[in-house]
């Protein structure tokens, strides 16, 4: 993206958020030349996001999975509708940090996973015995331990 006041073509973005209505993304941008900082609004390319499933097939991403989600999660958790409406679009602009056009649900997968460790650790739990799928409670009583010591 070119720079607004001397036209230099390289410019540096430093912070990247989705709007409150997760429909745009803003950048804050910073010109490699002049210094110059301005902010750009952009269309959410997120919505062009493929995810390629385990079984190798593909669907379009959609921000309503990952709510449902990271909803069943977090029942009966004490955190409000509006909290994990955050959390979704924190995940959604981490994942969109490498602009991809593709993703494996086992990226994304931990990419949640890395979130809602910080967030709430029953439901990191709840969360990872689905995805990482324990087969035994040997696995999960490891991923207990490992969480508790950190
Ligand atoms: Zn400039």
């Amino acid at each position: 993206m070119k720079c607004p006041r001397c036209l230099h073509d390289d410019t540096r973005i430093s912070d990247s958020r989705v709007s409150r209505e997760g429909l745009a993304v803003r950048r804050r941008r910073t010109c490699e030349k002049c210094g110059y900082r301005f902010t750009t609004t952009e269309a959410r390319e997120i919505l062009d996001l493929m995810v390629v499933k385990r079984s190798g097939a593909k669907e379009r991403y959609s921000t309503e999975k990952l709510m449902k989600g990271l909803t069943f999660a977090l029942q009966k958790r004490p955190v409000t509708k509006e909290k994990i409406r955050d959390l979704c679009l924190r995940i959604e602009v981490d994942l969109m940090k490498k602009d991809p056009k593709e993703l494996t649900s086992k990226k994304i997968g931990e990419v949640v996973l890395r979130h809602l460790k910080d967030f709430d650790e029953v439901a990191y739990i709840r969360f990872a015995s689905i995805y990482r799928d324990f087969k035994t409670i040997k696995g999960f009583k490891r991923e207990i331990d490992r969480l508790s010591q950190e």
